[in-house]
């Protein structure tokens, strides 16, 4: 014990002497936010909080920590909603100081970015030089892109652009030993054999960590439209929505899908917000067409669309944004529903992904499924339907014991999951595993799918000092056991 305890004061010693002394930080009120996640589900415990400014700090640091034999858990925003983040001793390594926009390449649109840098400084990066980057998430104004990349993050414009791995050309990682990988290659071909950047896009922190990346730009859209449309069920929605597609082609640029329950508690928590339609609809999509092209006629042609949807019946009412601020007004129902569901009582999250075709298929088999196994509970199941991704959350019977509820938590994973498996979907969409569904993604992972993960994961990290205990389970006594989460936002 004594002999970890100076080998650890060598290691801050000498991080401090290479980094400076304010980024090295060992107080409790220094460490305090790097050892909680967004939602309060874990604690953890760490080191130190190491704040390096540059690529070669970063490897620095991953040398001494290899040497010394002390794990690494990298953070960007901490806005993670799965624990990825969480500490489970030694340090955590922040790349908020890495915030430099490296270059922009009009004719190539391409950016080069550091890690640490806010998603929302690359939006504005990008639109300052009259481009588009299309990442857009609700956390968008404090997580960082290198956290985007680990997560592969999802969020409100994948229907259009692709998740944050379609956005990504090149990346700069350092590896667990200390070594840099310079892929910060901006090609739209390379085939010099394997896609070394798919690797650690998407590995949350586990086999590398992201320092730099090369994303792609896009035209910036000229006219925008969003409407507010009420159905009588999931799969009108859904039969809607593929109206939508072949109508409008590459212009549908999102399609959110908000239930009768997720609306009433945005009216009831959210203070200013407006009931968008005159009558409640069990179904519910906010709609947005976009285009580069300043004289589209987005307007009438989604007019047509909805007009043609209404007169056969398949939407019950509709209504346009007519403003910025109105269409803005819509978006924000649409994004108030995560943090009204914490005003409900406990809430059991699930995020998940089946294929398009079957999304509403899912709503229906799954709500009827959760119901039937507790009566009174609340089914929130929203999200990007477009996308066959769907946060289905359950929020408890009004008046039940709040705990009494989460302790059902493996219960309703077992049968939400299940059901999403029979419909060959994934478990995990856009949030990762993390610790929330490490020992989950065995039950419902193909087994040699898993074992090459293992396999990956001991080539590049044969130590396991990097974020250890997140998305695989590798009985690493450095990553205690985790217990399930006790509170919910
Ligand atoms: P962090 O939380 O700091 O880290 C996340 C994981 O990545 C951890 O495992 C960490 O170890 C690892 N990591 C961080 N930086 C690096 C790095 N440089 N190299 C290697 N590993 C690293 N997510 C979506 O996908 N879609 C959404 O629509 C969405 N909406 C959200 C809305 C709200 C209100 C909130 C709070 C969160 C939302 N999220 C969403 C989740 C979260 O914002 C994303 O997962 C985001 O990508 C995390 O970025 P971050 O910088 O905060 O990462």
């Amino acid at each position: 014990m004594a002999i970890a305890a100076s080998a650890h004061r060598t290691l801050i010693d000498t991080l401090t002497e290479r980094l400076g002394a304010a980024a090295v930080l060992t107080e409790a009120a220094d460490l305090e936010p790097a050892l909680v996640e967004t939602r309060g589900l874990y604690r953890g415990q760490a080191l130190a909080l190491v704040r390096p400014k540059d690529q070669d700090e970063v490897a620095f640091t991953m040398q001494e920590c290899a040497r010394a034999g002390v794990p690494v858990v990298p953070q960007g925003g901490n806005t993670g909603l799965v624990g990825g983040g969480v500490p489970q001793g030694g340090i955590v390594l922040s790349l908020a100081r890495l915030d430099r926009i490296r270059h922009l390449d009009p004719v190539n649109a391409t950016i080069t970015v550091e890690a640490g840098c806010i998603l929302k400084a690359v939006q504005d990066a990008a639109d300052a030089a009259g481009h588009l980057f299309p990442l857009s998430l609700a956390s968008e104004g404090s997580c960082r892109i290198g956290g985007n990349l680990a997560t592969n993050a999802g969020g409100t414009a994948v229907l259009r652009y692709g998740n944050t791995r379609e956005l990504t050309l090149g990346l700069e990682v350092v590896l667990a030993d200390g070594r840099i990988w310079n892929g910060l290659k901006g090609l739209r071909k390379d085939n010099t054999g394997y896609d070394l950047k798919d690797l650690f896009i998407g590995s949350e922190g586990t086999l590398g960590i992201i320092t730099a990346a090369v994303l792609k730009l896009f035209p910036k859209p000229q006219v925008r439209v969003t409407a507010f449309v009420g159905c009588a069920s999931p799969g009108q929605a859904l039969e809607l929505f593929n109206r939508l597609r072949e109508a409008a082609g590459d212009q549908l640029t999102a399609f959110e899908y908000i239930p009768d329950f997720g609306l009433e508690i945005v009216l009831r928590h959210r203070p200013g917000a407006v009931r968008p339609l005159s009558g409640r609809h069990a179904s519910y999509a906010l709609i947005e067409l976009s285009s580069p092209q300043r004289d589209a006629d987005l307007q009438g042609r989604l007019e047509a669309i909805l007009g043609q949807a209404l007169e056969d019946g398949l939407v019950e009412d509709a209504t346009l944004g007519a403003s910025e601020a109105q269409s803005l007004a819509l978006w924000h129902l649409r994004e108030s529903l995560s943090e009204v569901q914490r005003l409900e009582g406990g809430s059991i999250k699930h995020d998940i992904a089946v294929p398009v075709s079957r999304v509403a298929e899912f709503i229906e088999t799954a709500s009827r499924a959760c119901e039937a196994a507790m009566p009174g509970i609340r089914v929130c199941a929203f999200g990007h339907f477009g996308d066959g991704n769907i946060h289905f959350n359950l929020s408890q019977p009004v008046g039940m014991d709040k705990g009494a509820f989460l302790a059902e938590w493996e219960r309703f994973n077992r049968i939400v999951h299940d059901i999403v498996h029979a419909m060959d979907g994934s478990i995990a969409a856009e949030h990762g595993v993390g610790l929330v569904k490490r020992d989950e993604l065995p039950l419902y992972k193909d087994p040699v799918g898993l074992d090459l993960m293992r396999a990956l994961k001991r080539t590049l990290d044969p130590h396991n000092l990097l974020n250890p205990g997140k998305v695989l389970d590798l009985g690493d006594p450095a990553a205690p056991a985790i217990a399930r989460p006790t509170e919910s936002p």
